[in-house]
């Protein structure tokens, strides 16, 4: 590893607030990896690992999978070579233990630089969770109405087939809200204690969501 700090941001929001789709957006333009904790319990699902196979039951209830389990994936993961820098990371932490647990492995870098909050009310959470759609092939996400693809059912980047989420389908979308209310908001305050939370209203488009962000991080970085 190089002597150079690394570079650490934390998405917060409720689920379906943009975390995903603000990430993907500035992976490029920070050169730095999007790590989703979501995205990676899904691979493992559909590739039906140990570990996959572990996160099922609690995703499927939309609880949080056990912290022990999360927080070593998330540090083999910072071990590889595209986290050399840093890292967005979109879905984690997701409780105090797991915000702690981060603190420490990246005490060497100074901590997480920003943690930019994606405001969003729990009515257009709900709409934005039950109209997504991702794409089965490249993880890529749409809306059928906000952010639709050009062909109906199919990834504009790759052809690839979209999908609906077993959790975004049923009771389990109002357990995750819960779920983060209980567990995941405390994280506000911790963040802000630390001098790195930063609002941003969610509510409006992708673009300008987009555009807020990098001036927050050409403010703060
Ligand atoms: P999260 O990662 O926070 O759960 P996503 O990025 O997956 O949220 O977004 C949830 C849904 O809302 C997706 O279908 C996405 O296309 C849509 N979406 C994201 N940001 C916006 C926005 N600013 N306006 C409208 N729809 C959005
Ligand atoms: P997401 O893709 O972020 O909406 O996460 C989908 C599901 O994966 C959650 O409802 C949890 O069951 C699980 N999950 C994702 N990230 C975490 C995390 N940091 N800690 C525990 N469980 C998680
Ligand atoms: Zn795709």
């Amino acid at each position: 590893m190089s002597s150079q700090k690394r570079t650490f941001l934390v998405l917060l929001g409720v689920p379906g607030a943009g975390k995903g789709t603000q990430a993907k957006l500035l992976e490029e333009s920070l050169r730095l990896p999007q790590i989703s904790t979501g995205d990676i319990f899904r691979y493992n699902l559909k590739n039906q690992t140990e570990l996959g196979l572990l996160a099922k039951s609690y995703m499927d209830r939309g609880d949080l999978v056990p912290d022990e389990v999360t927080i070593r994936m998330v540090q083999d993961r910072l071990e590889k070579p595209d986290a050399a820098n840093g890292a967005i990371l979109d879905g984690f932490p997701r409780n105090l233990i797991q915000a702690q647990a981060f603190g420490e492995m990246t005490a060497s870098d100074g901590g997480v630089r920003l943690a930019p909050l994606i405001n969003l009310s729990d009515e257009e959470a709900m709409r934005r969770i039950t109209g997504r759609r991702v794409c089965r092939t490249c993880g890529a996400v749409y809306h059928i109405d906000f952010n639709p693809p050009k062909k109906e059912g199919v990834c504009d980047i790759d052809g690839g087939e979209l999908y609906q989420r077993d959790d975004d389908k049923t009771d389990t979308v109002r357990n995750r809200l819960y779920v983060y209310y209980k567990q995941t908001s405390p994280l506000i305050g911790y963040y802000f204690a630390k001098g790195v939370l930063a609002e941003l209203d969610g509510a409006q488009p992708i673009d300008v969501v987009q555009a807020q962000l990098k001036q927050l991080l050409e403010q703060k970085l």
